[in-house]
């Protein structure tokens, strides 16, 4: 391909890759090294990798030196010295304070009151603290007893015993951190050779983008790839430079790009890639040097869109614009390039081994990441699959590290053992495990244990049974009615399992308010009234969900427009019913009142814990068990509209 960066052509795009191979041609493309060598003073050198070896031009200490308060001796003048016989000094007519070269030497007999720090003045082997010591007045002048013998080296710290001269202090790559700072202070170096961080331009592009702080539009969403991948970028050593939000527009996106591209060493884009927008950024990526595209698909799930290129000699890279897919691709296919344009070894990859409590099915011919938040479970880490879809955030939020299903395989059986690679550094297995139905309520107790580290994984109230029953969690929140007795929760417990009674939330209808058709009656007269007119469209709620069951009793039967539209939660009811898309569908109170709908109670639900009984003890759940029971707690859940379930 000529230099002229023509574009690539249409078949390239349409090879997958696999994640090796990709990796290879861009690595073949960009050939990275460390960009720019470079030389800082010793304040500015923080978090910058060393670019060379760093030797020792002096010693540390430069010269034998005191390690105490006391006086410098001659080790053989006290041979005999001990409590019942003291030994008797004379003084030399000199103190050696820290920064005073000593003149007078120490003869037999003698010795030289020195501070710590001071250097042995010529003669002395070793010092004697001062509290071993008493001052005497001799005819002959000041004088000292000393009660104790000492050992020649006694309190002397030699020259060089620190750092020698010549010595090896810091190997090339360290990461030059406080302690760093020190030691190259200590043997007096102010400018060190470093690697300069590359910048690195941050792009998000789609029309639906606001950046955060400002007002969402309707349809609109927050940019979180931009400020994620700044983030990520900073973490691998390099510096962010961010170009903001760029619309879905050709003739922007090149002016952007090739912008970022001239100012930046590198260029990370989100977004553009879904089929149809995806041409858009691929050209204009394809346009701006040569080689130009190396890989455009790769066989990874998620992450499937990555697009790598070669500019010129700068790497761009176009992640995929769901911020989950972004953050593999950016974290497993990126970083590593990243880290070593920035002169970073390589991240000690940290993984450990864990066990998946579930089947995790995944695509064959793929390379399909599962992030997962770790828990301690019978006889070793569990591996939670943490996965709402790519289009999630806090999949990789809640994550520790993920995990990798190979591309051979359709799935993970429950049970299999597994790798985890770490996020972090280290893992943080939590003090409490709360795996079930989430509420808004559960935030208010969890803010009262300060020190104690909860996770909480939302996988449902069935699914949080099942975990407790495997025994991987603490406390499963559940709100499951029993159409049969006609009860919540207590007839689903599994041996072993014990209810704690948590709160009640009012379920009711939502509305938008001033819908004449719900305000001011009466739930159930309303829905009967509505339930056959074709006009007034209603949202449902997914099969297992408590609420779903009081809806399916109340429509008795009937299936009005909108019933199997099912989402999952009470919020996305109430999205619905606030956005125009249903005009009336069950929620919880609370979520009402926080989309500002009209409310119309039903009944109540019950919201309660299968504590697992043999963690009781643990003292992150009796922490828990106690902040369920206070008084503060019981006021700020009634402020949240949450009823306090009586205690038994
Ligand atoms: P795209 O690749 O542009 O088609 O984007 C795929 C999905 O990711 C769409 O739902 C986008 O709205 C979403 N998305 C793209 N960029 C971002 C971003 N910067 N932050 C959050 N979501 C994004
Ligand atoms: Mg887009």
């Amino acid at each position: 391909m000529s230099s002229s960066g023509r574009a690539p052509t249409q078949e390239q795009f349409l090879t997958v890759l696999s994640r090796e191979d990709a990796a290879r041609r861009f690595a073949e493309a960009l050939r990275p090294a460390p960009l720019r060598r470079t030389e800082a003073a010793l304040a500015d050198a923080l978090g910058l990798p060393l670019a060379a070896d760093m030797r020792a031009p002096v010693d540390a200490p430069p010269f034998d030196r005191s390690g105490v308060d006391g006086f410098a001796v001659r080790a053989a003048d006290l041979t005999e010295a001990s409590e019942g016989s003291p030994a008797r000094l004379l003084l030399n007519d000199e103190t050696i304070a820290c920064g005073v070269a000593p003149t007078i030497a120490v003869g037999p007999g003698r010795a030289t009151p020195i501070a710590t720090g001071g250097p042995i003045p010529r003669g002395a082997d070793a010092v004697v603290m001062i509290e071993h010591t008493r001052p005497l007045d001799t005819p002959d002048g000041p004088a000292i007893a000393v009660r104790r013998a000492a050992n020649p080296g006694q309190f002397v710290a030699f020259a060089g015993s620190d750092i020698a001269r010549g010595e090896t202090l810091l190997r090339a790559g360290t990461v030059i951190g406080a302690r760093e700072i020190g030691m190259l202070a200590a043997v007096g170096i102010a400018r060190v050779p470093v690697f300069a961080k590359p910048r690195v331009a941050v792009l998000s592009t789609g029309d639906e983008l606001v950046a955060p702080g400002e007002a969402l539009g309707p349809a609109r969403i927050y940019d979180a790839n931009g400020p994620v991948i700044a983030a990520a970028i900073a973490e691998a050593g390099c510096e962010p430079v961010p170009y903001g939000i760029v619309p879905d527009d050709p003739a922007a996106l090149e002016t952007a790009l090739r912008r970022a591209h001239a100012e930046c060493d590198a260029v990370v884009l989100s977004g553009g890639t879904s089929k149809g927008a995806g041409d858009l950024t691929y050209r204009g990526v394809g346009r701006l040097g040569a080689p130009g595209i190396v890989a455009h698909g790769v066989a990874l799930k998620p992450g499937k869109p990555l697009c790598l290129a070669v500019c010129d000699g700068k790497a761009v890279v176009v992640l995929p614009g769901f911020p989950t897919s972004a953050m593999f691709t950016f974290h497993d296919m990126i970083a590593p390039v990243l880290r070593t344009l920035a002169g970073l070894p390589a991240r000690a990859e940290a993984s450990v081994r864990a066990r998946v409590p579930v089947r995790i099915a995944s695509e064959m011919g793929r390379t399909e990441y599962v992030m997962s938040a770790l828990v301690e479970g019978e006889g070793g880490l569990v591996a939670y699959p943490t996965g709402k879809g790519s289009g999630s955030v806090t999949t990789f939020a809640q994550a520790d590290g993920f995990l990798a299903v190979e591309a051979l395989a359709d799935a993970l059986p429950a049970g299999a053992e597994v790798d985890v690679r770490l996020l972090t550094p280290q893992v943080r297995v939590p003090d409490l495990v709360i795996a079930g139905s989430h509420c808004t309520g559960l935030d208010a107790v969890l803010a009262r244990l300060p020190g104690v580290s909860a996770r909480v994984i939302a996988v449902g109230s069935l699914g949080g049974l099942a975990a407790a029953k495997r025994g991987e969690c603490d406390l499963a929140p559940i709100h499951l009615l029993d159409p049969k007795s006609e009860t919540y929760n207590a007839p689903f417990l599994a041996e072993g399992l014990e209810l704690v009674s948590g709160w009640r939330r009012m379920q009711g209808v939502v509305f938008r308010a001033g819908d004449t058709r719900f305000a001011g009656r009466d739930a159930r007269e309303a829905v009967a009234a509505v339930k056959g007119d074709l006009s007034c469209l209603m949202v449902g709620r997914n099969q297992g969900a408590g609420t779903r069951i009081l809806l399916d009793g109340l429509l008795a039967g009937a299936r009005p427009d909108g019933y199997w539209n099912q989402p999952r939660s009470h919020n996305a009811v109430a999205a619905a019913v606030a956005q125009g898309r249903a005009d009336w569908g069950l929620a919880i109170a609370p979520v009402a009142e926080a989309y500002g709908l009209g409310f119309l109670p039903l009944a109540q639900e019950h919201y309660d814990f299968a504590l697992v009984a043999a963690r009781r003890e643990r003292p992150g759940v009796a922490a828990f068990l106690a902040a369920l029971e206070a008084p503060e707690t019981h006021a700020a859940l009634r402020a949240l509209g949450f009823t306090p379930a009586p205690r038994s």
